[in-house]
């Protein structure tokens, strides 16, 4: 099932083409937060650039790096993406406080 949340508007998922295949595991991406993430040769992965940003064992892919982080950009979020990236957060926060609520009031 997918869920509402999980879902983002055409302009946040337009990042442009796809590079080539065989390039794209090389190239810094960034994060829903605009941070860089490297690929380490020796680490096998993507990490973040930013160790007070997100410290945690590398990313083997690009999917692979954690959901808090996601979406990734090949460049950095532009002004549309990162409106709809806070707003995503702001349901998001509403979301879990809804849940919270409603397991307060039903216990
Ligand atoms: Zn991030």
């Amino acid at each position: 099932m997918s869920l509402p949340g999980d879902r983002f508007s055409p302009e946040v998922d337009a990042t442009g083409p796809a590079p080539p295949a065989d390039t794209v595991d090389l190239l810094p991406i960034y994060c829903r937060h605009g941070v860089t993430w490297s690929w380490v040769d020796y680490e096998g992965g993507y990490v973040c650039d930013d160790p007070a940003h997100h410290e945690g064992p590398p990313a083997t892919m690009v999917g692979a790096i954690p959901e808090d982080h996601q979406p990734t950009f090949a460049h950095p979020p532009n002004d549309a993406q990162r409106e709809a990236l806070e707003a995503e957060d702001a349901r998001r926060r509403v979301e879990r406080l809804t849940d919270r609520v409603n397991k307060l009031t039903r216990g």
